[in-house]
């Protein structure tokens, strides 16, 4: 069997990305979604160890140091890291996992990882994005402004992502990122085991 692959999904604050997974995952029980720990405040509509793991910064940090973390990063003053545990039982078994994560972190998965599959999220303006964050009243306007100058360095980095994405109309867009998902693993690099295997028993 195949092992699973990483797919890595970025895309500024306030794009949508929660929305977009959480539909594709209902209507797509191939992939499963890797859930991260952070140090940030949760937000009141949250669950623990279904949005995040919600850590103290020693509680996090300590895991770090005891490398139980794929990759972590900074965002905004709070950590964010990916649980290693889960991605390493779950790709063993052959199940695609989905890392929903900031740019810096994505690009360590990238690098260090064996063929990850990328993926950015893009609003239609940047416009849009300021409106649906400001809309989104879970934050504060410091924090908005701080995510909107963050949007704006984490757009820059898109072109490191193998897909782009627009999220103008949310069908569409889950559509357009199912389609990547089936074509990558029917690239000769995902179908060399398959072939092997006809080959072997011709
Ligand atoms: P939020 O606070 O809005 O839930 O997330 C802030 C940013 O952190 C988002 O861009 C999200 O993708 C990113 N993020 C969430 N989990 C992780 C993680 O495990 N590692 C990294 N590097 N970024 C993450």
């Amino acid at each position: 069997m195949d092992k699973g692959r990483l797919i890595v999904f970025s895309g500024p604050s306030g794009v949508g990305k929660d929305t977009i997974l959480k539909k594709l995952i209902e209507s797509d029980d191939t992939v499963k979604l890797s859930i991260s720990a952070t140090t940030r405040p949760k937000r009141e509509y949250e669950e623990e160890g279904k949005d995040y793991y919600f850590l103290s910064e020693d509680e996090f940090l300590k895991k770090v140091s005891e490398n139980k973390m794929l990759e972590y990063a900074k965002y905004c003053s709070n950590y964010y890291g990916t649980p290693i545990e889960p991605i390493e039982r779950w790709t063993n078994e052959g199940v695609d996992v989905i890392l929903e994560i900031e740019v810096e972190g994505g690009q360590k998965v990238i690098s260090q990882q064996k063929g990850v599959l990328s993926i950015f999220v893009m609003p239609p303006s940047f416009a849009v994005l300021k409106r649906r964050l400001e809309e989104r009243k879970t934050d504060s306007e410091d924090i908005v402004l701080g995510r909107l100058n963050r949007a704006k360095e984490e757009i820059s980095t898109a072109y490191k992502y193998d897909y782009i994405v627009v999220n103008d109309d949310i069908d569409n867009c889950v559509d357009d990122i199912k389609a990547i998902i089936k074509a990558d693993k029917l690239k000769y690099k995902n179908m060399k085991n398959f072939i092997d295997g006809v080959m072997a028993n011709d």
